[in-house]
């Protein structure tokens, strides 16, 4: 059975940057699920549709056809909707409440989680979300859930967007309210929300640098 490492938690929280240095260090696959529902969002976006229309949401999903690849960019993860590479756009500040937002509706999940299950199937993989412990992969290896203040999470997000040249104005106070915003839709979802998995190891990260948080979680793995 191929090796699966989940890391779940909330928005800044560290989970990307664990995961993509803790699956090049393993030299296995980094799967980051967000992107996935940010493609998603972005599609449904582009098709002048907004993501908490559920009714309207839906019936576009049978004509999406989403490939994760590692073929391009050096091997870093591309998400693929129909054939046009959309990993260039998912990334904006105006993507991350619209996938938060579609990512509440059952029928946007099950068809990520079933992709995300064949891939998780295929190859020894670390893979960062916020159901992958609880929803996804309840039997995965290693579950972690990374968490962090909410003010260290939003300082974080904002030393990001400031170094992108993506802040467009947003304070620091602004971005601590969405993050507060997106978490409070991702914890209070029906289906599939972000909740400590059993069986998870919670490390709070506020007071921890990357290479702290990846030699806490490489013990976790290795005790395993
Ligand atoms: O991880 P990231 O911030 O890129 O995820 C964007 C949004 O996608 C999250 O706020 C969450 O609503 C949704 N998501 C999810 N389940 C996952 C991964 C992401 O619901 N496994």
């Amino acid at each position: 059975m191929p090796l699966n490492i989940a890391i779940d938690g909330p928005s800044g929280a560290g989970k990307s940057t664990l995961a993509k240095r803790l699956a090049e260090k393993m030299k296995i696959l980094y799967l980051d699920t967000g992107a996935m529902y940010r493609g998603i969002a972005y599609y449904v976006l582009e098709k002048g549709v907004d993501p908490a229309d559920a009714e309207r949401v839906k019936p576009l999903l049978p004509a999406i056809e989403m490939k994760v690849s590692y073929d391009e960019a050096g091997g870093v993860q591309q998400i693929i909707i129909n054939g046009e590479n959309v990993t260039p756009y998912i990334r904006e500040h105006r993507i991350s409440f619209a996938a938060s937002t579609v990512s509440k509706i059952p029928e946007v999940r099950l068809k990520l989680v079933e992709l995300q299950r064949q891939i998780a199937s295929e190859c020894d993989c670390v893979l960062d979300g916020r159901d992958i412990g609880s929803y996804v992969l309840p039997n995965a290896g290693t579950k972690i859930y990374l968490d962090a203040k909410p003010e260290v999470r939003a300082e974080r997000r904002y030393k990001e967007l400031s170094a992108k040249g993506q802040l467009n104005g947003m304070t620091y106070e602004e971005i601590l309210a969405d993050v507060n915003k997106r978490d409070y839709q991702d914890m209070h979802r029906d289906f599939a929300p972000l909740v400590v998995a059993d069986g998870a190891v919670v490390v709070d990260t506020s007071d921890m640098n990357a290479d702290e948080v990846v030699k806490k979680i490489e013990e976790i793995v290795h005790c395993k």
